[in-house]
């Protein structure tokens, strides 16, 4: 899969994607992920990205032609045409569905907006506005290192374990169970109690584990987001374990 980012600190956006996971799959070239500087697409001597908003008011606003050139340059440089994405407070709210659907195009384009934004007319080149929450960041390098983050973990290889995926967190609609690794008891001061591994993930027997596994999974969501219950696909054993766990709860 291919990702174009747009930006004028494209050192920031390069800098993060080098590590983890997203660094090895880059590596590998199982993700091209292309960085543009915002400014290679201007005409002056200057690099001028930005201008005063006509009508007045506070901030500048990202002029549109080194937008218009930027995604001229970047439709050209493969026949397939990409899906354009402009980051914003404003759009479409990612969730892992909208995750999911984006992972399926071949190629996405993000534009990182900054100050108060981009002119407006640039929006007659997106296909989509996306937003990562409703609050408002300085600039759309860390939503757009959100979105190539969370879509290349969808893609086939990015991420060593497929199953690692399909059980993390809203994978099927459900917070993820709880993790522990070694060792089995550890001392803590702030509550002078050793704090232990459930017995059961210590006792070899894979179908119980499944079993508490699938159990944690539904108890957290149940307690933390019962919303997401609404649209879970769940299978026999976890619509019979839910029933017993509100049974508990009421
Ligand atoms: N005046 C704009 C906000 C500009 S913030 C408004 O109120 O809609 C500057 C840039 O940061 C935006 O152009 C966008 O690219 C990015 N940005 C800020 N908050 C974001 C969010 N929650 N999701 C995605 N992008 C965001």
């Amino acid at each position: 899969m291919r990702f174009d980012v747009v930006t004028i600190f494209p050192a920031m956006v390069q800098q993060a994607l080098g590590a983890g996971i997203l660094g090895r799959a880059i590596e590998r070239r199982t993700l091209n992920v292309v960085v543009h500087d915002l400014r290679d697409f201007t005409t002056d001597r200057h690099r001028v990205v930005d201008d005063v908003p006509y009508g007045g008011g506070p901030g500048m606003v990202l002029k549109p032609e080194p937008l218009f050139r930027a995604l001229d340059a970047i439709e050209a440089a493969d026949e397939s045409s990409p899906t354009v994405l402009l980051t914003s407070p404003q759009g479409t709210l990612l969730t892992q569905a909208v995750v999911e659907r984006l992972a399926r195009q071949p190629r996405l384009v993000l534009l990182c907006g900054r100050y108060e934004g981009v002119d407006e007319r640039v929006r007659s080149r997106v296909d989509e506005e996306i937003s990562i929450g409703d609050y408002v960041l300085s600039g759309g390098e860390l939503p757009s290192l959100v979105i190539v983050d969370a879509v290349a973990r969808m893609v086939p290889g990015v991420v060593g374990d497929e199953q690692s995926v399909a059980e993390d967190s809203f994978g099927r609609g459900l917070l993820d169970y709880p993790h522990y690794t070694r060792p089995a008891e550890i001392g803590s001061r702030r509550s002078g109690t050793v704090l232990k591994v459930p017995d059961v993930l210590l006792s070899g027997n894979h179908a119980e584990i499944r079993r508490w596994r699938k159990r944690e999974a539904l108890a957290r969501t149940l307690a933390r987001r019962p919303e997401l219950l609404e649209q879970a696909t769940l299978d026999e054993e976890e619509q019979g374990l839910l029933r017993d766990l509100k049974a508990q709860r009421d």
